[in-house]
């Protein structure tokens, strides 16, 4: 092996390790900046369902610093233009706001009403539980608009997935379920 090759050998190697020692934090901001936010609007003062551009804050970060961007708003295309103020809340606590964890915290040490089974926190293979309405009906959380979630949780009750696929057959198809009594002899 020639002085030649060892060298350039050496060189690939490291630039190599520098795209992976590079390559983490911008991994890590992608991973840490993607998914739907919940802040509160610094201009309205409403809470608004936003995402940052979590690919652009990646290529941030492999460069220098994860810049913050928002890709999407629950305000927009009105106030596209907006100052992107929000921006701080994210960046104080990129895990507080996550809807995903704001849902997953509502749902933890919570009880199915009609089962009364435990759903506690969300699994990403779970089926995702639901909610009962004022008015009884049921639906799926991911059915509600994001924004809408906080004051959402303080008028519905929760419910297990099971439950909310029971009820809404029987209420789409009334005519389908039949409400046996349980006969004295099947219960021991
Ligand atoms: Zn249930």
């Amino acid at each position: 092996m020639t002085v030649t090759v060892l060298i350039a050998l050496v060189v690939v190697a490291l630039a190599v390790g520098l795209f992976v020692f590079r390559a983490i934090p911008g991994v890590r901001a992608y991973f840490g900046y993607r998914g739907k936010r919940l802040i509160t609007c610094p201009e309205t003062h409403t809470t608004e369902a936003v995402d940052v551009a979590a690919g652009e804050a990646a290529v941030g970060a492999f460069l220098s610093e994860p810049t913050l961007r928002l890709k999407e708003c629950s305000r927009w295309p009105e106030r596209q233009d907006c100052g992107q103020e929000c921006l701080q809340q994210i960046e104080i606590d990129p895990e507080k706001c996550l809807v995903w964890n704001i849902v997953s915290k509502w749902y933890e040490g919570k009880s199915c009403v009609f089962c009364h089974k435990p759903i506690g926190p969300l699994h990403h293979v779970d089926h995702a539980p639901a909610l009962l309405a004022p008015d009884h009906t049921t639906l799926e959380w991911k059915q509600v608009r994001p924004e809408q979630l906080p004051e959402i949780f303080r008028t519905h009750r929760p419910v297990c997935w099971n439950c909310h696929v029971a009820e809404s057959f029987r209420r789409l198809h009334p005519e389908l379920v039949v409400n046996r009594e349980l006969e004295p002899k099947r219960i021991r």
